[in-house]
């Protein structure tokens, strides 16, 4: 029988890519978004499918709908927009947590959360492992996020301990690749913009801080390999590429791909901005069999030839600055 998939945040960069795999498996899609960071021009090329539907819902309400499995996405994840209305960032992590938990529970259907790196803060265990419970500033500007997700966590193993549901929880740790928003703010994304025109990079503090940049069809099928696990395998799991680097290095390299001539400028950096982020993959590994394939440089190639062909297309013209 089809499985019918419901990906809340179903068009943004994550979700998009996510429905797509689930529709090449011929799995029925349900893809639900309010669009504030996702766009509709991310899942345009899958509309004329029958397997899949888009319906505009923000789930924060509740949601009426019959499905087989839930991937819980929706949430804006770069740092901008989800500080642009921090008390809506929080409810659609925590209402939204319960109303798709209240909708799994009433299906008795399993729910997978997109929890996120953030749960362990400005990390002093590095690299990161599940077991860490994580150093957050519950009253920053990155608290809405952080302990959004964080409290999202607990409610999915309150509704599992309480109800006795069927919950996954990963933990995405950076995540890259085409279909990006170009204006969100995220490191990559302003990079390989900057560079194809022939802007200055931005680095925020010294550069020196680390950051483990993981390709988004790796992380795609390591969502799909967790939901596919047994009943009352829960997570959490870290999902990410365990290749370290300074935001620095990433600029140099975004630099060197594009064959740009920009150049590197230094400003403040953001309150709370974590000093270094590597997942440790142990538990995705053995428990999974998952592990990116992705070389960064091999992925960064493919976000840069997506997002110079999306310039091009909007300026109508060749972007490169160089
Ligand atoms: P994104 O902003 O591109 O996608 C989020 C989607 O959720 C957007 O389409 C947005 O319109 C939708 N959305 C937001 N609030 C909603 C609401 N109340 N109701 C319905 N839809 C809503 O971000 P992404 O990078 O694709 O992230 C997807 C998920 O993965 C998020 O939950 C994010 O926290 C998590 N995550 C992402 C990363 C990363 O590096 N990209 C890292 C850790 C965790
Ligand atoms: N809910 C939903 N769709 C459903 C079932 C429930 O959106 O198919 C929402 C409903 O709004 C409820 C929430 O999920 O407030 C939590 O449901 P639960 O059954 O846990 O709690 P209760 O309904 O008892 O408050
Ligand atoms: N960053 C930067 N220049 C930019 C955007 C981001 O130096 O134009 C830095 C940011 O301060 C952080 C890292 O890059 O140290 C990753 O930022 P991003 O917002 O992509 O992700 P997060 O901080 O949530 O990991």
């Amino acid at each position: 029988m089809t499985k019918r998939s419901l990906v809340t945040g179903g068009s943004g960069f994550i979700g998009s890519h996510l429905c797509e795999r689930l529709l090449a498996q011929g799995h029925e899609v349900l893809c639900v978004d309010n669009f504030f960071t996702g766009r509709r021009a991310n899942v345009e090329h899958l509309l004329d499918q029958k397997r899949f539907e888009l319906l505009r819902h923000d789930i924060t309400f509740p949601l009426y709908v019959e499905v087989d499995e839930i991937y819980n996405l929706a949430c804006p994840a770069s740092p901008i927009h989800y500080q642009f209305d921090p008390v809506q960032t929080t409810k659609t992590s925590v209402v939204g947590a319960i109303n798709m938990l209240g909708l799994a529970k009433r299906l008795k259907i399993p729910v997978l959360q997109a929890s996120t790196s953030e749960v362990y803060g400005d990390p002093t265990v590095h690299p990161q492992v599940e077991g860490y419970w994580g150093n957050v500033n519950p009253i920053g500007p990155r608290s809405c996020y952080d302990e959004g997700k964080r409290c999202a966590e607990t409610l999915f193993f309150d509704y599992h301990r309480q109800h006795k549901m069927d919950i996954k929880v990963i933990r995405i740790f950076n995540t890259y690749g085409p279909r990006m928003h170009p204006n969100d703010g995220r490191v990559v994304s302003n990079f390989v913009v900057q560079a194809l025109q022939g802007k200055d990079i931005t680095i925020y503090g010294t550069g020196k801080q680390t950051r483990s940049f993981c390709f988004v069809d790796d992380l795609v099928e390591g969502m799909m390999k967790t939901m596919a696990t047994k009943p009352g395998y829960t997570g959490p799991v870290n999902l990410g590429n365990p290749v370290e680097q300074t935001v620095g290095e990433l600029a140099n390299t975004v630099v060197r791909l594009v064959g740009s001539s920009s150049k590197v400028v230094y400003s403040d950096l953001p309150m709370d901005d974590p000093k270094q982020r590597k997942p440790d993959i142990s538990k995705a590994r053995a428990e999974l069999n998952w592990e990116p394939r992705v070389p960064v440089e091999e992925g960064l190639k493919r976000t840069i030839a997506y997002f110079d062909d999306l310039l091009s297309r909007q300026s109508g013209q060749d972007t490169r600055g160089a």
